[in-house]
């Protein structure tokens, strides 16, 4: 049966990450305005903290509810500020990747390493199959021969390397599709420049280019027997690790919805207007009852993102339940930062606070590791049985 309870452990971690979190929205609106700066990778404040408070308790290694609790985690420490805590993950995608895809070996190799993932082109985005970058491996050397251009990795400027997606063999479609471990420094890969966004812009999102960069024939996730399997260290080796980054891409936008939420209902308390959750429709104002309906939007996410974790944590497959809760969050924590807006009037759109910005900062859950309507596509298929062709 579907359980979530947690143990004095893990309540005690979820407490002291929420103290944490408050850190680093201190510096929120700094590198808001400053998206040319990035911020160190552990704040100053935070450092005191680590230093004077010790580690953030972890929940055990033998507890087998751990997707649900990193989900927890996400929430709380998204709830600081998304944008900050983005910037300040320890790992990338591409770690995520190199866990799905690589050989033991491999894995031991650059598994300490900071990974982006960088998959999208300028001309391939929601279809992944379309990557034209390509690897050709040079005989007489024993190296693959990258080219191709890569946009809006996320972490792209302090990865200390990238999982990348080539194709071999164009021909072949998605069969042709591998990944690679680039380094930095590899003569031939460039960071060609930071995008600036919206949103998130303490997060550093790079693109890069890829001429003639020669690196070692060990480099391809999965080792050379991959190559003629169709499922690992490509498609599919790299694609079943969107079953955990989706469900934690909706908490990460969760902890950013919760964040506003609270904002709004301290400044209805403070305005003096009262929330009744045992009020009928229409005998309260009419802010709180948008109020209640913003809560049961983000009750929902949150729920089918924790059932999620929790089929990953039980080793149950999770693919539609993935999708579908970055779907429904990518829509909820929109929902709610507008709805949030909407209440507040003004004082929503000011930059003194920090909602407008939580507002533009929500737009990305539904925009990356697919984008809402790539979602929905996914859960169609599954609920009625079409194969890709059938249905794109
Ligand atoms: C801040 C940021 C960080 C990112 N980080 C990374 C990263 O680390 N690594 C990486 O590889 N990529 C990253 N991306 C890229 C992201 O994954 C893509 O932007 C996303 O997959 C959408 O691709 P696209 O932008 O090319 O849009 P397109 O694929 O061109 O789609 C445009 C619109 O059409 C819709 N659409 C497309 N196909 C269909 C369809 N079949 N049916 C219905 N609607 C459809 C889409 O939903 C979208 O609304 C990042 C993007 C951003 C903005």
């Amino acid at each position: 049966m579907i359980d979530f309870t947690l143990t004095e452990n893990d309540q005690a971690a979820l407490a002291r990450t929420r103290e944490a979190a408050l850190i680093a929205r201190t510096y929120a609106r700094y590198y808001d305005e400053n998206e040319h700066e990035m911020p160190p990778e552990v704040l100053p404040e935070a450092e005191e903290f680590i230093k004077n408070a010790g580690p953030l308790p972890q929940s055990g290694p033998e507890d087998t509810s751990r997707p649900v609790m990193l989900a927890l985690q996400s929430i709380g420490t998204y709830w600081g500020d998304y944008s900050i805590r983005l910037r300040r993950e320890g790992g990338g995608l591409g770690n995520a990747a190199l866990s799905a895809a690589g050989t033991p070996e491999q894995q031991a190799k650059w598994g300490g390493l900071c990974l982006s993932m960088a998959i999208t082109e300028p001309g391939c985005g929601s279809d992944p199959s379309r990557v034209s970058t390509t690897a050709v491996l040079d005989e007489e050397t024993g190296e693959w021969v990258i080219n191709g251009e890569k946009i809006f990795v996320t972490t792209g400027i302090r990865a200390d390397a990238v999982v990348l997606w080539a194709t071999l063999d164009k021909s072949a479609g998605r069969a042709g599709i591998k990944s690679f471990l680039v380094e930095k420094g590899t003569p031939g890969f460039d960071v060609s420049h930071k995008e600036k966004k919206l949103g998130i812009r303490a997060d550093d999102t790079a693109a890069y280019v890829f001429s003639d960069c020669r690196i070692p024939r060990s480099n391809l996730l999965g080792g050379d027997e991959s190559i003629p399997k169709k499922n690992s260290g490509g498609f599919r080796g790299v694609m079943k690790t969107f079953n955990m980054t989706r469900p934690m891409t909706a908490a990460m936008g969760l902890g950013l919805a919760e964040a506003a939420l609270d904002f709004t209902r301290e400044q209805l308390e403070s305005a003096g207007i009262e929330i009744d959750y045992k009020a009928g429709p229409g005998t309260q104002t009419a802010a709180a009852e948008k109020f209640i309906r913003l809560e049961a939007i983000y009750d929902a996410s949150k729920w089918t993102t924790l059932q999620c974790c929790w089929l990953a944590g039980e080793g149950k497959p999770n693919n539609m339940e993935s999708s579908v809760c970055k779907a429904h969050a990518g829509g909820s924590v929109r929902a709610i930062t507008q709805g949030c807006i909407e209440i507040l009037g003004a004082m929503g759109i000011s930059r003194e606070h920090l909602l407008e910005k939580w507002a533009r900062d929500s737009r990305i859950t539904d925009i990356y590791e697919g984008t809402g309507e790539i979602q929905r596509l996914i859960i169609a298929r599954g609920l009625l049985e079409y194969t890709r062709q059938d249905l794109k």
